[in-house]
């Protein structure tokens, strides 16, 4: 009986793999003895076949955005009390003015989506990807209607990040996203100018600072975007600093139109409870 190779976690991290070994482990002799394999999120047991790594109870607590929406960004708006009308979405003045439209599934961090996420980010399980990319799918397809031959792009990783996971996150979501949209993928058309600081601990000032001028469409590249239609993919979509970093790149040699599309999206001041 063999492990699809989407589903092995890569070597790199298994290496240092810390919270996740043991259920890691769990899994793989799930396979091994022909048992019942477990949940990497909350080890329940799961049948065999198909091959997934998390259960469908921890699929289906992940938090997907209320509607209504705003609907450039999908950003989830609340209705005012007095008058029910929709506020000014908050999240839409940080996106580049150019981007027509933008995707995400849940709030991040969140109790039940964090796992799902550091798993595929932090823990090796890059097969995680493909139950990531079928909540985006479902959540936000639209993200690619009405364009022409729309191309996905992944959020490139900066080499030394490379190195040390093993694997670009954002293109194994885009790959997985391209097999249930029918669009391709180019990992190609966008590469880091130098290496920037995690903006985890960064204010948005900050975080535009550090990534700006960070992308660049390779000279080689730049006649294969003018015209084209892009979807930016990322895991997460927290102040739009990167996205909008590599939307810059991108349209300075002519891409016609430019949209963002995430697994996660985090909560502004305005959306806190
Ligand atoms: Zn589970
Ligand atoms: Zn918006």
């Amino acid at each position: 009986m063999g492990v699809s190779p989407e589903l092995k976690p890569g070597w790199r991290s298994t290496l240092r793999g810390t919270v996740g070994a043991a259920a890691r482990s769990a899994w793989h002799a799930g396979l091994a003895l022909a048992v019942p394999r477990a949940c990497i999120v909350c080890g329940a047991a799961m049948p065999l076949r198909p091959a997934r790594l998390v259960c469908g109870a921890c699929v289906t607590r992940v938090p997907v955005l209320p509607k209504p929406w705003c609907a450039r960004c999908g950003h989830p708006l609340q209705p005012r009390a007095a008058d029910g009308a929709l506020p000014d979405c908050p999240l839409c003045p940080l996106l580049d003015s150019r981007c027509t439209r933008a995707r995400s599934v849940c709030w991040v961090p969140h109790l039940h989506s964090t796992p799902l996420l550091a798993a595929l980010k932090y823990q090796g399980w890059w097969g995680m990807a493909d139950t990531l990319a079928d909540l985006m799918a479902r959540a936000g397809r639209d993200v690619v209607a009405g364009l022409r031959n729309p191309v996905l792009v992944p959020v490139p990783l900066a080499p030394s990040r490379l190195r040390e996971r093993g694997y670009n996150q954002s293109l194994h979501l885009a790959r997985a996203l391209g097999r249930r949209v029918g669009a391709r993928v180019r990992d190609d058309l966008i590469a880091r100018t130098r290496a920037t600081v995690s903006q985890t601990q960064l204010t948005p000032v900050e975080r535009r600072a550090n990534v700006h001028n960070a992308f660049v469409v390779p000279a080689q590249r730049s006649a294969a975007v003018r015209g084209l239609s892009v979807v930016l993919v990322d895991d997460v979509l927290t102040t739009g600093a990167t996205l909008n970093a590599c939307a810059e790149a991108l349209l300075g040699q002519g891409a016609s139109d430019i949209r963002y599309w995430t697994f996660g999206r985090a909560r502004s001041d305005a959306d806190r409870p």
